[in-house]
């Protein structure tokens, strides 16, 4: 089923790729795999997959050992503070950027554990009281802000869209979010290496493609629906 799953996820991506003359390699598949248990993971390992997302920290240590050393971990929920000494030498990408305050503790942390730590900068594209994530206005300013710190890395700009029933009512999100990264890359030097626009879930993440996404978060499209409940 996950194999399945991962076929018609890939197929997709190439065809939303082929729309917007893009070429597939600039996009990556990663598979949310929150909640789900060990051996749904290690089957989407055997399938192919290497990125995987999660939400929690907690989640994050328990799978951590008990999968091949050569995934990428990608933590894409919120991030309290005093859990990110937990995770600083364990996940490739920390997505959930959404403070200054944040971005200094992960500064720290990857220079007492001697690492460099890839971000995105969250961003609360449609304004939701509901969800985590800077406006778009203050984007430019946080990255600036950010860059100046040690041991991180700004890669780039996440956005978890609205949760509409339509998805094309979400391609505006995706195009506001990608026209104020562009900006920014060009802004100056410093900024050259802001490449990653991390947008698009199961219900989205093709027209997310088609307006400039560069990783997309997949969950229920691969693992199935998540049972919150147990
Ligand atoms: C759960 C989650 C996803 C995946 O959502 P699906 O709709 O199941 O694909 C993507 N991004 C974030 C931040 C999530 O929390």
């Amino acid at each position: 089923m996950i194999k399945d799953n991962l076929d018609i996820a890939k197929h997709n991506i190439e065809e939303a790729c082929k729309r917007a003359g893009r070429d597939t390699s600039e996009v990556t598949l990663i598979a949310v795999s929150k909640t789900k248990p060990v051996c749904m993971l290690q089957e989407a390992y055997d399938a192919g997959v290497r990125e995987f997302g999660e939400n929690k920290v907690q989640e994050i240590m328990d799978k951590y050992d008990k999968l091949p050393s050569d995934i990428h971990w990608h933590m894409i929920g919120h991030l309290q503070r005093n859990k990110v000494k937990y995770i600083i030498d364990k996940v490739e990408m920390i997505h959930s950027v959404d403070s200054l305050r944040l971005a200094e503790t992960i500064s720290s942390e990857a220079v007492k554990h001697g690492v460099t730590m890839k971000i995105l900068i969250e961003v609360n594209v449609a304004d939701e009281e509901t969800k985590y994530g800077i406006s778009l206005g203050e984007a430019a300013d946080m990255v600036d802000k950010i860059m100046k710190l040690p041991g991180i890395i700004v890669k780039g700009f996440m956005t978890v869209a609205p949760n509409s029933k339509n998805s094309e009512e979400n391609r505006k999100f995706f195009r506001d979010l990608h026209k104020i990264a562009v900006d920014i890359k060009n802004k100056n030097i410093d900024n050259k290496g802001i490449d990653v626009l991390s947008m698009g879930m199961t219900n989205d993440y093709e027209i997310a493609i088609e307006e400039g996404s560069t990783m997309v978060r997949i969950g229920t499209g691969i693992f199935g629906a998540r049972n919150y409940s147990i």
